[in-house]
């Protein structure tokens, strides 16, 4: 590609392609552009990456077998999903294929699922089977009294949805990519050759602009198209039981879709074991007005409480758990799907906006399509621009294990390599100090107790920072100089530290 084509401006920060978010959405266009000799910059508002919805949700890997057949969502879920062993492992980012289980209880429920069969054969979904009681057994164990039959998907599977979307970028940057973090686009204008992107932190210039800013991306398309799109947030809140239940659930488990007052349908409740041994339950959905308010809202908390108060005895679990084990809760979030007027994902090059890339209304199954939308995407733009192949680009990220999953011989070695693996600092979840080091002085630098947390998982266990939070505060304060009293929790005005107060013994 020829840069001068491109560079037609000075006294900005110019750039080949600029994708603003950077969820997997951003994080995987990001990644794939890399592999091409470009200058690309990432722009997100959130102090860190995966600030939206990418790191509130299911974290379900879906087969494929509700999406219905002809849509974006369908064809992009069934790619997305086939790409994930692929994907984890050149990422180090730990996936599992559990499969999904979709209960019936009622023969109304099974009819449901009857549907969602033959549409899962529609999509090319491999291997989903509609399981009469007994055959259900055998496959997910023993489920309550109540359960007629359910849907059995051998692809679904489980990843951590932070875990994956910092992977992606971290792999970019290494390859490249520059991160703008703090960085809110306020208006895009278009210009004779391109786009110009007005920001809190300056004007960005691209020829090629991908939009994946989630619940804003409707914003971004809406300053340069006449053809206006509408995302609405749909709110679901969640439920985290502790690690202590790790191995308990092997399945994920949702109840048979129901229909949602408004039209459309949600897939339901879901039980779902993540790749960390804590299991989510959750979750409901109500649409909203604010686009970044992830709250949790009492009734939507209350919503998902009651129905795995009520329903518990129908999942496997109940056999050895028989009760809800209401003790085992540690915590709960909410996420925001940017659900869009149209019911489905809108990608590609925007009608009367040329080079200006859409990724938008990407709701549920978003997180397993993401990938595959990416891919696709950047390599019709990359024929299109004549992007000339980086031979740099090395699709793999290499990390350290973690001290948890060390043995005594591993733990003694990376001791002798580094004292700081001596120092527990969270203690619930096993992180130690150079685990929080190498957080912090990595290529994106992590730099709030919520960006260490999802690096680490130091402050995710039962304690959820009570312990540990004051130490990583101090520790990110002496390694980036940056006074305690300005460190926050996630960004913008989340201080923890009000000031300073003299040290006892010194009055
Ligand atoms: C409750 C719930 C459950 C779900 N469960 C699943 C599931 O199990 N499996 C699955 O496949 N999918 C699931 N999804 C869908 C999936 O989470 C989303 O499709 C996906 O995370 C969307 O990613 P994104 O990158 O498009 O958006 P986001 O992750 O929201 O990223 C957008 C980014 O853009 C940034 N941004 C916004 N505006 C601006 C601006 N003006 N300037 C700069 N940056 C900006 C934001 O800060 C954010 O970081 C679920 C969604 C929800 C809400």
């Amino acid at each position: 590609m020829d840069r001068n084509i491109l560079f037609f401006k000075t006294g900005v920060s110019m750039y080949d392609a600029i994708v603003i978010g950077s969820g997997v959405s951003g994080a995987s266009v990001a990644r794939e552009l890399s592999r091409y000799k470009l200058k690309i910059a990432v722009l997100e508002k959130g102090d860190d990456v995966c600030s939206g919805t990418s790191k509130g949700n299911s974290a379900v890997v879906h087969s494929g077998y509700d999406a219905r057949y002809g849509t974006n969502k369908a064809h992009y879920n069934v790619i997305g999903n086939a790409m994930y062993d692929n994907l984890c492992h050149e990422l180090s980012v730990p996936f599992v294929r559990n499969g999904t289980i979709t209960y019936a209880l009622s023969e109304e429920e099974v009819e449901k699922l009857q549907e969602l069969t033959e549409n899962a054969k529609k999509n090319k979904v491999p291997g989903v089977k509609l399981l009469n009681r007994k055959e259900l057994e055998e496959v997910g164990g023993d489920f309550g009294a109540e359960v007629c039959g359910g849907l059995w998907a051998p692809t679904g599977g489980v990843v951590c949805p932070y875990n994956l979307v910092i992977a992606m970028c971290e792999n970019a940057a290494e390859n490249g990519v520059e991160f703008f973090l703090n960085t809110e686009v306020n208006h895009i204008e278009k210009e004779a050759i391109g786009y110009s992107i007005k920001t809190n932190r300056g004007e960005f210039i691209s020829k090629i602009v991908f939009n994946c800013a989630g619940t804003h991306a409707d914003e971004m398309n809406n300053f340069v198209s006449s053809e206006k799109l509408k995302i609405i947030p749909r709110k679901g809140n969640y439920l985290i039981l502790d690690r202590k239940l790790s191995g308990k659930v092997k399945n994920t488990i949702f109840q048979a879709p129901k229909k949602l007052p408004g039209g459309g349908h949600t897939k339901g409740m879901v039980m779902v074991p993540t790749v960390d041994g804590t299991i989510i339950l959750g979750c409901d959905s109500t649409d909203v007005d604010d686009k970044d308010d992830v709250s949790t809202t009492r009734e939507g908390i209350e919503a998902v409480y009651q129905y795995f108060s009520e329903n518990w005895k129908n999942f496997p679990v109940s056999r050895e758990i028989p009760e809800f084990p209401k003790k085992m809760i540690i915590s709960s979030y909410a996420g925001l799907r940017a659900h869009s007027v149209t019911d489905d994902f809108i990608i590609g090059e925007v009608k009367d906006a040329e080079g200006f890339f859409n990724m938008a209304g990407i709701e549920s199954p978003g997180l397993t399509a993401a990938p595959a939308i990416a891919a696709e995407l950047v390599s019709e733009v990359s024929k299109k621009y004549i992007f000339e192949i980086n031979p740099a680009f090395n699709p793999l990220r290499k990390i350290p294990k973690q001290f948890r999953d060390m043995n005594d011989e591993e733990r003694i070695k990376a001791l002798e390599r580094d004292k700081n693996y001596g120092k527990i600092i969270c203690r619930c979840e096993e992180v130690t100090k150079a685990e929080i080091l190498q957080a912090i002085n990595s290529i994106i630098p992590a730099k709030s107790v919520n960006a260490i947390k999802m690096r680490t998982r130091a402050g995710m266990g039962r304690c959820q920072g009570g312990y540990c939070g004051p130490e990583i505060v101090s520790i990110i304060s002496e390694e980036t100089g940056i006074p305690i009293t300005e460190i926050t929790l996630s960004g913008e005005d989340s201080f923890i530290v009000p000031y300073e107060t003299c040290i006892p013994g010194e009055i």
